[in-house]
């Protein structure tokens, strides 16, 4: 599993953000406290509870329920995908602030764009800023998400690869959802030679991969 947690920000306002808060929230605020940051929201890949707690497979996963329990902060989530966090966290509406692909959210200096990438699941979203992308589980540094889970869909998760993510700047560092590959990290020009999910030239090709 190994799910990757992040906190973006701005170093000079010291404020920053959680990405998928999960398995650890006392780890989380105690990594931002070291930097000398303070969390002032949380952002949403989408809504599995590795990311963003819930139950699986028998466990129960401490997650943005216990970040907002300790400290309300704006939780955000694509339209598509508001219906599926909420259930899975049992946060109320008013917890969540609802996004759409393309919109900017200013975090003291720092300006992150929400990226929507359906396919993994309908309000899939990564993140942008400063030449850094977390992808959540859109794309691995060898691989992509699964499109076999509920509200998974290939035609679309194939298009926010090749339109969107594989469109971006080649130097683009992308840091995925989880740990899967021995680095933690990799720039977009490097994944469009290695990782064939990135690459696949048709939705056959790239179909053609899952059945390999
Ligand atoms: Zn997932």
């Amino acid at each position: 599993m190994e799910n990757f947690v992040y906190l973006m920000g701005s170093k000079s306002s010291k404020e920053c953000f959680v990405i998928d808060p999960a398995w650890n929230i006392q780890a989380i605020e105690d990594a931002a406290t070291a930097d000398g940051m303070t969390i002032t929201g949380c952002l949403i890949t989408h809504y599995h509870p590795d990311h963003c707690g819930g139950h699986l497979w028998g466990h129960d996963i401490e997650g943005v329920a216990e970040l907002v329990g300790r400290k309300p902060v704006p939780v955000y989530v694509q339209a598509e995908e508001l219906e599926g966090v909420q259930k899975i966290t049992g946060l109320s509406r008013s917890d969540f602030k609802v996004c759409r692909g393309g919109d900017v959210i200013d975090i003291g200096a720092s300006k992150v764009t929400l990226i929507h990438t359906p396919g993994h699941t309908p309000g899939s979203q990564c993140f942008l800023c400063n030449g850094a992308l977390v992808s959540g589980d859109t794309l691995f540094l060898s691989g992509c998400g699964r499109v076999d889970l509920p509200g998974g869909n290939s035609e679309q998760l194939h298009e926010s690869l090749a339109t969107k993510l594989a469109k971006l700047p080649g130097e683009t560092i992308v840091y995925p959802g989880h740990r899967y590959d021995p680095k933690n990290s990799a720039s977009v020009d490097e994944l469009l030679k290695t990782n064939p999910y990135l690459n696949a030239k048709s939705l056959a090709e790239w179909q053609r991969l899952f059945r390999n």
